[in-house]
C-alpha cells in the first residue's frame, strides 16, 4: 500500500455535510487522517461519519457565524485527538436569487458574507490559537472563481469571495512566522446542492452547459478536495498565501 498523505494527522472539516466538504473527509480519512465535521445539519453529518467509519470521523453540531460554536468545536477536537493540524474553512452559502443591486436586501446580503467570510474568520483565529503554540499547522479557505471574477455569482456571494482572498492573504502573512500556512481554494462551478439553485437546475441536470474550457468535462467535488489534500498536507509546505484555482482554466480566458 501507497504511504498516505495525512498520517496521523487531525483536521477539522466546516460545512463537512455538504458535497465538497463530505467528499473531502472522505479523502483525508482515506489519506490516514482524523476528521471532525462541524456543519449545521446533524442528520446528514452523523451518516457521513457513520459511511466513513467512526473510528476516523466525527460529527460537531457547528454554525460557524457563533463564535462560541467555533471555539468550543476546536477545543473539543484537540481534546479528543490532542491537535489540530488541519484547518478546512468550507462552509458556505449563496443568497437564494440573484438580484439587482437597487433590489439587494441587506438581511440577506449581511448573511451571506457572514457564513462566507466571518466563519472563515472565525476558524481560523481559533484554529490558529491552537496552532500557534505547536508552531505548525495549516489552514485551507474554500473562496471560489468569484474570489476574482465579478458577474458569475451574486453580489454577496463575490463579495464575500473576494474577501476570503484577502483573509488568506492577510492571515498568511501573519501566522507564517508561527509555521501556519494558509491557502485557499477556488473551484468553478461543482455540481452540488448550492449552484442548482443559483442556476435554478433541477436535481439531475447535469450542468453541461456550465462546464469550463475543458470540453464535456465536469468539475467533480472529488477534484476539489485532491486540491484540498495537497495544501493540506506537508507536499506543499513551501506554499502559502496561494489561491490555487480549481476551475479548468476558466478564469484564464
Ligand atoms: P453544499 O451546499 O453542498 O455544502 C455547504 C455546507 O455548508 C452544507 O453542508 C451546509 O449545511 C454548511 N453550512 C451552511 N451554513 C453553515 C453554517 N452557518 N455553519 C456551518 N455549516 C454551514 O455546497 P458545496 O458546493 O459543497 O460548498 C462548499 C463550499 O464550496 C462553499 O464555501 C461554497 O461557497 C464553495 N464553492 C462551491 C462551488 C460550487 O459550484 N458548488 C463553487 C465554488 C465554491
Amino acid at each position: 500500500m501507497g504511504r498516505k498523505e495525512l498520517e496521523g494527522k487531525v483536521a477539522l472539516i466546516t460545512g463537512g455535510a455538504g458535497g465538497i466538504g463530505s467528499c473531502t473527509s472522505k479523502l483525508f480519512c482515506e489519506q490516514g487522517a482524523k476528521v471532525v465535521i462541524a456543519d449545521v445539519q446533524d442528520e446528514k453529518g452523523h451518516s457521513i461519519c457513520n459511511d466513513i467509519g467512526t473510528t476516523h470521523a466525527s460529527f460537531v453540531h457547528c454554525d460557524v457565524t457563533n463564535e462560541i460554536h467555533v471555539q468550543t468545536a476546536i477545543d473539543n477536537a484537540v481534546a479528543k485527538h490532542g491537535k489540530l493540524d488541519i484547518m478546512f474553512n468550507n462552509a458556505g452559502i449563496m443568497d437564494s436569487r440573484r438580484s439587482s443591486i437597487l433590489q439587494n436586501d441587506i438581511a440577506e446580503f449581511e448573511n451571506v458574507v457572514r457564513v462566507n467570510l466571518i466563519g472563515a474568520f472565525l476558524g481560523t483565529k481559533h484554529a490558529a490559537r491552537v496552532m500557534q503554540p505547536a508552531q505548525r499547522g495549516s489552514i485551507v479557505n474554500t473562496a471560489s472563481v468569484s474570489s476574482v471574477l465579478g458577474g458569475l455569482t451574486t453580489h454577496a456571494y463575490a463579495s464575500s469571495k473576494h474577501g476570503l482572498l484577502g483573509l488568506t492573504r492577510n492571515t498568511a502573512v501573519e501566522l507564517g512566522k508561527f509555521g501556519i500556512r494558509v491557502n485557499c481554494v477556488s473551484p468553478y462551478v461543482v455540481p452540488t446542492a448550492m449552484p442548482r439553485k443559483l442556476f435554478n437546475l433541477e436535481d439531475d441536470d447535469p450542468l453541461d452547459n456550465l462546464y469550463s474550457n475543458l470540453s464535456g468535462v465536469a468539475l467533480k467535488p472529488e477534484d476539489v478536495a485532491q486540491a484540498v489534500l495537497y495544501l493540506a498536507s506537508d507536499e506543499s509546505k513551501y506554499v502559502s498565501g496561494h489561491n490555487l484555482m480549481v476551475d479548468g482554466g476558466y478564469t484564464i480566458v
